[in-house]
C-alpha cells in the first residue's frame, strides 16, 4: 500500500522533501500558506544553480544575471575585491517554479492553506515539518524553539540610479553586529540590501541605517530605497545542528523537521537555502517505502555527516567561535588579514566547492 505523508510548508525544504519522497514511491500532500517573496538575500552557489537545471530543469529566476565581482569589506583595513562566485535568485519566482515543476509529479498534491496545530485530521503519523520561522513551528517545538539562537535581519529591495552601478556584490562584515551587511545586485539596477547578525535588534537596525548612509561614499552604490522602513526578519541558526533533535512529538504526531526548523542556515553567513534543500533530500533517503516509515535516527546521522561535509566544516566552526568570542579584540582586522591570506586559495576552492552548502548525493562519508 502506498503511504501518504503530509508536509507542512511548501518552500525550499518542504518542496525538496516532497520531490524526493515522491521519487521513492510515497504519496505526499504539501500544505503551503502562500506563494510569496520570502525575505532573503537569495544568494545560492553556482553548484546549486547547475543542480536545479540538471535535476529539475529549472533555470532559477534571476540567476541568468552574472555579476562578475564581489567586495568583502571590513571595518578596519581596505576592502578586498575578488571574483564573484554565487548567483542571486528571486525567492517568489523560485518557489513558484519549483511548485509548478512538482505539480507535474503524479504523487504530489498541493493544498494552499495556512495549517494550524488544531488541524489534526491533516497530519499523518509522521508529518514533515518544513514551516520555517513561523508560529506553527513555534507551537510544535515549544520550549526547544526558545532555546535556539536566532539571527536578526533588516532587509528591503531598492534601486540604483542608472550609471551609478558598480557591477559587484558587497558583503561588509562587522563584529558590532556579529554579522554583515550586503548589497546583492540584480537585473536592471535592482538591488537586494540587508544587514543581519547575532546582536540585539536595535543595534542591528542602527547599524543597517549607517550602512545604508555610508554606501554611496564608502562603496560607490547610489541607492534610493523603495521603502524607507526596513522589515525585520529572524532566522534560527545553530552552530552544532546535529545536537538538536530532528523530531518532535505532539498529540500523537511525530513531526520531523527540515531546513529552518532545525536552524540549518550557516552560522556566519546565514545561507540556508541549500541546507534546507539538502535536509529534505536526506529525509527522503531515510524513508523506507516497504514499511512506509521515515527512520529518524538515520536521518539525524545523515544530516550530521553532511553538515560536517558542507557548511559546518571545522574551519567554519573555528571561525564562528573566534568571531563570537568576547576575549579577542580587533576581530575586524583579524578577519581582514585572514581573508587576505586565505582569499586566493579559498576563492579557487570556493568556485568548485562553495561556501554555500553544495548539493550532493547525501551519502558521502566524512
Ligand atoms: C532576510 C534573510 C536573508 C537571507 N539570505 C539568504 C541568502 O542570501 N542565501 C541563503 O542561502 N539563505 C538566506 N537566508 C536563509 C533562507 O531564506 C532560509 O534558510 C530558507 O528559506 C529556509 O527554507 P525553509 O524551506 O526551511 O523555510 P522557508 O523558506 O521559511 O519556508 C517555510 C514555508 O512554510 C510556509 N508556512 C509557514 N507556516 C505555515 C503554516 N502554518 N501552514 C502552511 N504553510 C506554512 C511559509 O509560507 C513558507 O513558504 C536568508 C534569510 C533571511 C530571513
Amino acid at each position: 500500500m502506498q503511504t501518504t505523508i503530509s508536509i507542512i510548508g511548501g518552500n525550499i525544504a518542504g518542496l525538496s522533501a516532497a520531490y524526493h519522497l515522491a521519487r521513492r514511491g510515497f504519496r505526499v500532500t504539501v500544505y503551503e500558506a502562500r506563494i510569496w517573496n520570502k525575505p532573503c538575500g537569495g544568494a545560492i552557489s553556482w553548484a546549486f544553480v547547475r543542480y536545479l537545471r540538471q535535476a529539475l530543469d529549472i533555470a532559477a529566476a534571476g540567476t541568468d544575471h552574472f555579476v562578475p565581482d564581489l567586495r568583502l569589506s571590513f571595518k578596519h583595513g581596505p576592502p578586498l575585491d575578488m571574483a564573484g562566485f554565487f548567483a542571486v535568485t528571486r525567492r517568489r519566482e523560485l518557489q513558484q517554479q519549483l511548485i509548478e515543476r512538482l505539480e507535474a509529479e503524479p504523487n504530489i498534491d498541493f493544498v494552499f492553506k495556512r495549517v494550524s496545530i488544531s488541524d489534526h485530521s491533516l497530519f499523518t503519523p509522521q508529518t514533515v515539518l518544513s514551516a520555517g520561522f513561523s508560529g506553527f513551528t513555534r507551537q510544535v517545538l515549544r520550549k526547544k524553539w526558545f532555546r535556539m539562537a536566532k539571527g536578526t535581519i533588516f532587509r528591503f529591495d531598492g534601486h540604483i540610479r542608472t550609471g551609478a552601478l558598480p557591477n559587484r556584490h558587497l558583503m561588509a562584515f562587522d563584529k558590532q553586529i556579529g554579522g554583515y551587511g550586503w548589497v546583492f545586485v540584480g537585473k536592471n539596477g535592482h538591488v537586494n540590501i540587508g544587514a543581519g547578525g547575532m546582536a540585539v535588534r536595535e543595534r542591528i537596525r542602527r547599524w543597517y541605517e549607517d550602512f545604508l548612509t555610508a554606501l554611496p561614499e564608502r562603496h560607490g552604490y547610489d541607492i534610493r530605497p523603495a521603502n524607507p522602513v526596513p522589515a525585520c526578519w529572524k532566522i534560527p541558526v545553530l552552530c552544532e545542528n546535529w545536537r538538536h533533535p530532528v523530531c518532535f512529538s505532539r498529540r500523537g504526531v511525530e513531526f520531523i523537521g527540515t531546513g529552518d526548523v532545525l536552524g540549518l542556515a550557516h552560522p556566519v553567513i546565514g545561507a540556508g537555502i541549500e541546507p534546507a534543500w539538502l535536509s529534505g533530500w536526506l529525509l527522503a533517503l531515510c524513508a523506507d517505502p516497504q514499511s512506509g516509515r521515515i527512520h529518524t535516527r538515520q536521518y539525524a546521522r545523515l544530516l550530521e555527516r553532511n553538515l560536517r561535509l558542507t557548511c559546518r566544516r571545522p574551519m567554519d566552526r573555528a571561525l564562528t567561535a573566534l568571531l563570537q568570542s568576547p576575549l579577542i579584540p580587533g576581530k575586524d582586522s583579524l578577519g581582514w588579514l585572514a581573508a587576505r591570506l586565505l582569499a586566493p586559495r579559498r576563492v579557487r576552492k570556493l568556485r568548485k566547492y562553495p561556501w554555500f552548502a553544495p548539493v550532493h548525493d547525501g551519502r558521502r562519508k566524512t
